[in-house]
């Protein structure tokens, strides 16, 4: 290759570069200034808090047995945080959803509400939602934890022990394509492996419990992290192309 060429090869490389970037930040960057209240599913779809809200079209079984759940659960005491939580926070979303997002554990606003990823990185979550062209009503939404663990410290191995059931059977009655690990501790406690890394394994599908399970970061960090969004980017890309969802077209 000439040297011409080689400068030429460099150039469409950097462009081509850009262009992922620019992609990464108009799709997924800091431009959607709603708060994740107003963002987060759109009115047809808005679940009341709390309540039985079921989405248009979804499989009337599966919200039943949804419904059936959270009544069973929702009073929860198996372990210390349901004594100190505010709000018991079931998860939300379709009954039938292709794709299942699976956190932490409630923070402040989230015990307050009753909703999961209501605060900032909820308002994170939804901005990557809505880069994947979907909105949270498209999907469901829930964590590891349903009771926020008081000043929102890591969840210990026992609470993670004792709650897992409930996702768990959240899952099963989903049954969604692909669930999304965000974060350390929801890939620990799906995988009942204390050691499992979100470094090591994230951006590659696992085949578990019958489906594809996804490990990415979680919102909080890439607040914390904004350089590792263009990682984060590239896991919801391949979750995207798994879902068969076309990107999006750019204004
Ligand atoms: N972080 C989580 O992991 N879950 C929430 O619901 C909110 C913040």
């Amino acid at each position: 290759m000439s040297h011409a060429d080689q400068h030429i090869d460099g150039r469409e490389q950097l462009i081509s570069e850009l262009k992922a970037h620019v992609e990464m930040e108009q799709w997924f960057g800091a431009d959607v200034c709603r708060s994740a209240e107003e963002a987060s599913t759109p009115a047809r779809s808005r679940p009341v808090a709390g309540a039985a809200a079921g989405h248009p079209g979804e499989d009337a079984e599966k919200r039943q047995e949804l419904e059936e759940l959270r009544l069973a659960i929702e009073e929860c005491h198996r372990c210390p945080l349901g004594e100190t939580r505010n709000k018991f926070v079931f998860g939300e979303g379709r009954a039938d959803a292709r794709l299942m997002f699976v956190g932490e554990a409630p923070g402040r606003e989230e015990d307050r509400q009753g909703r999961p990823f209501v605060g900032r990185a909820g308002e994170l979550l939804t901005r990557m939602i809505k880069a994947m062209t979907l909105e949270r009503g498209d999907v469901f939404i829930g964590n590891i934890l349903k009771c926020r663990p008081p000043e929102n410290r890591t969840p210990t191995l026992a609470e993670m022990a004792v709650c897992l059931p409930y996702i768990m059977q959240q899952i099963r009655i989903i049954q969604p394509e692909i669930v999304c690990a965000l974060g350390a501790t929801a890939l620990k406690g799906l995988l009942r492996d204390p050691r499992a890394s979100i470094s090591r394994m994230r951006g590659k599908f696992i085949h578990w419990e019958g489906l594809k399970l996804m490990p990415t970061y979680h919102p909080a960090y890439l607040l914390r992290s904004p350089g590792e969004k263009r990682k984060s980017w590239e896991d919801v890309q391949r979750i995207m192309a798994e879902l068969d969802l076309p990107l999006p077209k750019k204004k």
